[in-house]
């Protein structure tokens, strides 16, 4: 029989977080190991923070991320960061295809594809990202897309391995705005039905993250519906307050 992995919440500090922000990381740490959650707990601090942050958490019950990684193992891609050096500066998981480098850099699923490969190489558990714009929720296409966007993006080499999904509306990032919880179920069931088709038994266990304006005040009804495994939150993770009642909602 399968079982259902823990649910994950992780923090996707995006371009925020100077050495003070450490703080905020270090008092999650405390809370969780003092009274570990339900959850498995992540923070993806920009890469300036990745190794002082590994080594602040070193020891403790929180899994250090990066936010994105280039497909290639080394080489002349000058600003750009490789999966090797995010595990190398103690990342453990990364996000990849967020919306905001899909729109600000036209990373396209094969793109995405190759990161994830080039992650797994590098040991890393992918959290692979889609979601609808405004327009296309508004046309009905909101299954189509997300689906359309995980069979691009999801490489056959996942099998067998350890990685994250995660739904994420466009229109519902940043805005304070997110989907009804039956559309939330309804688009991550389309997920679940790729992921089975695509992996069979172990897709039917990985975890699919609901991501846009996750707050203390939705996150245990967000967390509640089914098919939810987790969430992946950007504002409401840089307080260490507010991420610690989203994790106590899990
Ligand atoms: P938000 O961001 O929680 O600030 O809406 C979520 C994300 O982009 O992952």
């Amino acid at each position: 029989s399968l079982t259902t992995p823990r649910p994950l919440i992780a923090g996707n500090w995006k371009m925020f977080g100077l050495e003070a922000s450490l703080d905020e990381a270090r008092a999650v740490a405390a809370a969780v190991s003092a009274r570990p959650p339900a959850a498995r707990v992540a923070i993806c601090p920009p890469a300036t923070l990745l190794h002082r942050m590994a080594q602040a958490m070193a020891g403790e019950a929180v899994i250090v991320g990066g936010q994105d990684c280039h497909p290639a193992e080394a080489g002349p891609h000058t600003g750009d960061i490789s999966a090797a050096m995010l595990a190398d500066a103690g990342a453990r998981l990364v996000i990849l295809g967020h919306s905001e480098r899909r729109a600000a850099y036209q990373e396209s699923d094969a793109l995405v594809a190759a990161k994830v490969e080039a992650a797994l190489a590098a040991g890393l558990e992918p959290i692979v990202c889609f979601g609808e714009t405004c327009d296309q929720r508004d046309a009905g296409q909101a299954e189509a897309v997300v689906t359309g966007m995980a069979r691009g993006s999801l490489p056959a080499s996942l099998a067998g391995q350890a990685f994250a999904v995660a739904y994420e509306p466009v229109w519902a990032i940043g805005t304070g705005r997110t989907p009804t919880p039956a559309d939330i179920e309804h688009v991550h069931q389309a997920l679940r039905g790729v992921l089975v088709e695509r992996f069979g038994d172990h897709g039917a266990s990985v975890p699919i993250l609901y991501g846009g304006s996750v707050k203390p005040d939705n996150a245990r009804q967000i967390l509640a519906t089914p098919e939810v495994g987790g969430a992946l939150v950007g504002g409401a993770s840089l307080t260490a307050a507010d991420f610690l009642a989203i994790i106590a909602a899990a």
